[in-house]
């Protein structure tokens, strides 16, 4: 099966070239992947897969039903929207949509997700069961797969998997994670509200800005002093606004940031944690303040069992020396996780670095991903999801009489 597999996408190759760069010239940010989804529902209608539109607004499903004997419903997912970057790449089928780019390669990650319907539609008379092809609107606000869950694109999944790309590996190889994957990801704002008074006179006021100082420096000392150092939590401030003018001092500042963290008890506790330092804070210097405290997305862990799966297909399609097990999780977050909530998955790395063009990271201006990184994609997802009917055991049956 795995040489069908490759074969097959050896001959598609040069068609899932062509789309790439059609989708790369064409990039559309979070929530508006219009001309996307249309595309991508085109192509997985003329593989006679049965496709729903707008699901999660501008997302596409595509059905490819196996022979039916196992119940079991494997979801692919793959993300299609760009951000708002101006390219500078210089490539032929760089982005002809001013201002903005697929810069974190879900035009490669869209493609793959075609590439493996292509070829598992032409399976499918061989698959015992079905395989459900989630293409999801605005991964990079992180709201697309929340729409797609909530218009029920994980009804009765079994397991999901996913991939995203990575400069960092070199182009063909593959990134297997055990674990945390990504982090959660949360929204920060405080607001401080002091007390106006002249530039001169401070014994006067309640200087605003002084006090987000020290909630800020407090904040970051906490972590190393009261949090487990083995469980990180990165907290950035990125905003702060206040004050009017130069010898006025600040009655309110405005805080704005984002809060990374691996473990669920850490991730649990973090809104109560810092609620309680910016008001002591804030309290002691006579301010009043209110904290607002948005979950965003949580930590991506990965399944064991289908995680060994997926390391297993590729190893077998790639060999040992084109697998790599990564150490470290990533403190970057991946909508991803939502789908976890709802069943198993596992999500991997497709390496795509460019050595020869100095490897610009994801949401650089110059990214570019290297194009044989498809056929690697294609094939590691096609093979795995083989691979989950053959080798994935089923939940145990529950016993016949109460034990
Ligand atoms: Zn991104
Ligand atoms: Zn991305």
């Amino acid at each position: 099966m795995l040489t069908q597999i490759k074969d097959l996408t050896t001959q598609l190759t040069p068609r899932l070239i062509e789309i790439r760069r059609h989708l790369h010239a064409h990039p559309e940010l979070s929530g508006q992947e219009y001309q996307t989804a249309a595309y991508v529902a085109g192509v997985l209608s003329s593989l006679g897969l049965q496709v729903e539109e707008a699901v999660g607004k501008t997302g596409v499903v595509g059905h490819c039903p196996g022979v039916g004997t196992d119940q079991r419903v494997l979801a692919i997912r793959t993300d299609m929207d760009a951000l708002p970057i101006t390219e500078r790449t210089g490539l032929a089928y760089a982005s002809r949509q001013p201002g903005v780019m697929h810069a974190c390669g879900h035009d490669m990650h869209t493609t793959v997700g075609l590439g493996t319907a292509m070829v598992l539609a032409q399976l499918g008379a061989k698959l015992p069961g079905t395989v459900r092809f989630l293409f999801q609107p605005a991964e990079e606000i992180a709201q697309g797969a929340g729409w797609m869950v909530q218009d029920g694109a994980m009804r009765d999944v079994s397991h999901i998997l996913g991939l995203h790309v990575f400069p960092s590996i070199p182009a063909r190889s593959l990134g297997i994670r055990y674990g945390a994957l990504t982090a959660a990801a949360d929204d920060l704002e405080i607001f401080i509200q002091g007390e106006s008074g002249h530039g001169a006179r401070p014994h006067e006021a309640t200087d605003a800005i002084w006090i987000a100082a020290q909630v800020i420096t407090t904040l970051q000392q906490a972590i190393s002093r009261t949090q487990n150092p083995l469980r990180p939590v990165v907290l950035t401030i990125g905003q702060i606004s206040g004050g009017r003018a130069p010898n006025v001092i600040a009655d309110q500042v405005r805080l704005a940031g984002t809060v990374r963290s691996l473990h669920p008890e850490t991730h649990e506790n973090l809104p109560a944690w810092i609620e309680t330092i910016v008001q002591g804070v804030c309290h002691t210097h006579g301010a009043t303040c209110e904290v607002n405290y948005r979950r965003g997305v949580p930590s991506v862990q990965n399944d064991p069992a289908l995680t060994q799966l997926v390391e297993q297909a590729a190893v077998e399609a790639w060999g040992r020396d084109r697998v790599q097990i990564l150490p470290e999780p990533s403190l970057g977050a991946e909508d991803f996780s939502l789908y976890l909530q709802e069943a198993p998955g596992s999500m991997f790395r497709l390496g795509v670095g460019r050595p020869d063009q100095g490897n610009p990271p994801l949401h650089h201006p110059e990214f570019e991903a290297d194009e044989g990184a498809i056929a690697t994609g294609v094939v590691t997802l096609a093979y795995a999801a083989w691979q989950y009917w053959q080798h994935l055991k089923r939940p145990e049956e529950p016993p016949l009489t109460p034990a």
